[in-house]
């Protein structure tokens, strides 16, 4: 969900942080036809996989079949070929029972729930049975044991006692689980080698200290001393497995390649855009925008160093005028110790931009809290980023943390952090992060109505729905609402160099895995066309050589909302509203966009518990 992030030696997923109750959850008996389906898919779909049942709430879950109750918070995600093959007879079924009901029939909001089911189980099929990440990368294993394990400690979801006995329950099963591990694995290939060996090191210290350290002084204290060395003994082990005898085995290409690369792109993205449009546009938008840059920044290079001569190639002049003005406005930033109070007083200037240009209705968020990233997140927050509450627990707070720069940094180091994320750039980021972005789009996407229907939408959340409203959002900030920091071109320049990040993102993707780009190439023409540093372009490289599609999820997605907002702009002429524009697309929830654009032109109401609107008749919006 942030663009801020740096990465742990294991990804940690959805990160959630705020007690409350585990609530026993039990799907509505009530509930019959697709409604029944859906809400049964959700729950049995997620207790799949204890780790994200964690993470989203379900801790407790009685199997509908079996009449068998699990306490996911203790237990690991299985890969043994019994758990992959009850899983794909689950899929296929629901596949079979969706058939059996006859979509047209259905309501216009039941039939995008319909295609979220078919989208999902569809999805998990293709990862069970033609991705099988489970027998060709070793580090999915470290991954998962890593976000599993850190669940426990991070996610208050249970009194610290529970929690530390889920822990140390999981701990025990860390040897059968890598066990199941090394029989399913074929093959791998030098990139995911070492990335695995580095993520078991990160899980291997997770368990040593961080979960030491939290079930001291707990009721499983004495238990854990127990589990945990032989836990260790088999990370170990796993780690010499992977380096002497599954290189052995076979090698992998981390290509994806054509066919595996449009069928993600079709299940994961869900967007009307092709591949093929994808890139063709991200290498045009490149071009004009690093144009639009150099004309953007001359004026201010000129004034800030009139004695810069720059000669040589186009391309070299344009790159030195532009990023010394960005290094230039870099220079405004906060202090050291006030990244925080900085970061609220852009919380309230942009709650108070909703209000008064209104912007959309929602204009206060009660379960909003602005605070320092909690010491232990730090590693995965650099910056800072917005956590959301729970699917399951939707009441829970929403945090957006910021991470203080800590004491034991020298001047020149905090200095470079602060030029980085100045005061343009900070602004940019909570209009993402926060206000309307992330933050915005989650307040209204836990009004949806009924229950099922917001889980359904809630858990499984479009991504380009998501990132590209958070990234269409900074826009309507920055160009409806003329939210600039005081400076609109210094501000427009910190935009378009985001932008810059999110084309490269689409065209480096693309070549790798389907062009057969040369992995140096692609370091090259980030460092050339995108004003990358070097370390930040070859991490940028390995990211796309761990996965495939991902990288594509901000530019689909905003490319989709730009789109669609042109098109009802130009439709409605004179009676568009923005405000009321905006609370109906964010009320139909976290749908793919193109079933979002099917319900707005259609005039499909949302269901949900609509706030209050505050939009007034046509023209409101500016
Ligand atoms: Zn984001
Ligand atoms: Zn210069």
């Amino acid at each position: 969900m942030t663009t801020t992030r740096i990465a742990l030696p294991f990804a940690a997923a959805l990160i959630f942080a705020q007690s409350g109750t585990a609530l026993a959850q039990s799907r509505d008996s009530t509930l019959t036809g697709f409604p029944a389906l859906a809400s049964e898919f959700i729950y049995t779909s997620l207790a799949f996989s204890p780790a994200t049942a964690t993470q989203v709430g379900l801790h407790d879950w009685t199997d509908p079949y079996t009449g068998r109750s699990a306490h996911l918070d203790s237990l690991l995600d299985s890969f043994s070929p019994e758990a992959i093959a009850k899983q794909r007879a689950y899929f296929t079924g629901v596949q079979s029972r969706l058939a059996a009901l006859d979509r047209a029939h259905l309501d216009p909001q039941t039939q995008a729930d319909y295609d979220v089911v078919a989208n999902a189980a569809a999805f998990a099929l293709y990862g069970l049975t033609k991705e099988r990440f489970h027998q060709f990368k070793p580090q999915m294993y470290a991954e998962d044991l890593g976000n599993s394990l850190f669940a426990n400690i991070s996610l208050e979801y249970a009194d610290k006692n529970t929690r530390a006995a889920d822990l140390t329950a999981r701990v025990a099963r860390v040897p059968g689980f890598l066990a199941v591990a090394r029989r399913n694995l074929r093959a791998t290939n030098d990139i995911y080698t070492k990335v695995a060996l580095e993520e078991t090191d990160g899980v291997t210290s997770l368990v040593k200290d961080m979960g030491a350290d939290f079930t001291r002084g707990t009721s499983s204290a004495e238990r854990y001393a127990k589990v945990a060395p032989p836990a260790i003994a088999a990370l170990v082990e796993f780690q010499r497995f992977v380096k002497d005898t599954l290189s052995k085995r076979g090698t992998v290409d981390w290509r994806s390649g054509v066919g595996m690369f449009n069928a993600k792109w079709k299940y994961y993205l869900t967007v009307s855009l092709t591949p093929d449009e994808a890139l063709r546009i991200a290498e045009d938008s490149m071009r004009k925008t690093r144009a639009e840059m150099l004309v953007l920044a001359r004026p201010l290079h000129d004034k800030w160093f009139p004695t810069h001569k720059h000669e040589g190639d186009s391309t070299a002049v344009l790159n030195a005028i532009v990023s010394e003005t960005l290094a230039h406005i870099g220079a405004e930033h906060a202090n050291r110790d006030s990244l925080l109070q900085a970061a609220k007083a852009n919380v309230e200037e942009l709650t108070g931009v909703l209000r008064d240009q209104k912007i959309l209705s929602l204009d206060s968020f009660p379960n909003l809290q602005v605070i320092p990233t909690p010491e232990f997140m730090r590693g995965v927050y650099g910056v800072a980023g917005a956590v959301f509450a729970p699917p399951l627990n939707p009441n829970l707070a929403t945090f957006f943390w910021v991470t203080p720069i800590p004491a034991a940094w020298t001047t020149e180091r905090a200095d470079s952090k602060l030029r980085e994320y100045n005061t343009y750039k900070m602004l940019d980021l909570t209009m993402h992060e926060g206000i309307p972005g992330h933050v915005v789009q989650g307040a209204y996407a836990n009004l949806l109505t009924p229950d099922w229907r917001r889980l359904l939408r809630s858990v499984y959340t479009n991504t380009p729905y998501a990132e590209g409203w958070a990234v269409y959002g900074e826009h309507v900030m920055m160009y409806d609402a003329h939210v600039d920091g005081g400076d609109p071109v210094k501000m427009k320049l910190t935009d378009l160099k985001g932008m810059l990040r999110i084309y490269t993102n689409v065209i480096i993707d693309i070549r790798l895995h389907t062009r057969d780009m040369p992995g140096d190439s692609a370091v090259a023409f980030m460092m050339r066309d995108a004003f990358q540093e070097r370390p930040e372009a070859e991490a940028k490289l390995q990211r796309a050589q761990l996965d495939y599609v991902q990288l594509n999820a901000y530019f689909a997605g905003v490319e989709e909302w730009t789109r669609l907002r042109q098109d009802v702009q130009k439709r409605d002429g004179k009676n568009f509203n923005l405000c009321r524009y905006h609370d109906t697309v964010l009320l139909y929830g976290a749908l793919p966009l193109p079933e979002i654009r099917r319900l707005y032109m259609a005039g499909v109401a949302p269901s949900a518990k609509a706030p209050e609107s505050r939009c007034g008749a046509a023209n409101a919006a500016n």
